[in-house]
């Protein structure tokens, strides 16, 4: 589908606050595994959530953005999950990164599709943006499961 810049807009603010979510729980989690390096990982990505976040806000100024509930390229609950909002405690490091560059990559691709749909400029030059940061996210999830031990 091809966006408005005020459908997109909404779309990334409500991702990248599913996100931050997501990686505040996957902080935690680390934390109760006394696992501080891997924490403080998550708690980089909740920052860049949020800034990311921030500033799709900001950019939307004034505008009126539309209300979107949960949809598809939100983050997905990992399979070993109980409930709709709780993740194991037991997850180990190594699979709490690969479920965090998972996200990442649909998050990723989410933003390239849209780049690839969109017909107004300013919603494809902003998509490719967001693509562009997604990839790195990935590639540093990337860096940290080469240096983290298999459960
Ligand atoms: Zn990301």
């Amino acid at each position: 589908m091809s966006y408005t810049l005020p459908q997109f807009l909404a779309h990334a603010i409500a991702l990248e606050s599913e996100a931050a979510d997501r990686y505040h729980e996957l902080a935690d989690m680390m934390e109760a595994h006394r696992n501080d390096e891997v924490s403080a990982l998550f708690r980089d990505m909740v920052r860049y959530s949020r800034l990311h976040h921030d500033s799709v806000v900001a950019r939307a100024g004034g505008t009126a953005l539309p209300k979107i509930g949960p949809w598809e390229y939100l983050w997905r609950t990992p399979p070993e999950a109980g409930g709709d909002e709780a993740f194991d405690y037991r997850i180990h490091p190594y699979d709490a990164l690969l479920y965090a560059r998972e996200n990442e990559v649909r998050a990723m691709n989410y933003y390239a599709e849209v780049e690839r749909d969109a017909s107004l400029p300013e919603v494809r030059h902003l998509a490719a943006q967001f693509a562009a940061e997604e990839a790195e996210h990935v590639a540093a999830l990337d860096q940290w499961l080469a240096r983290t031990q298999r459960p």
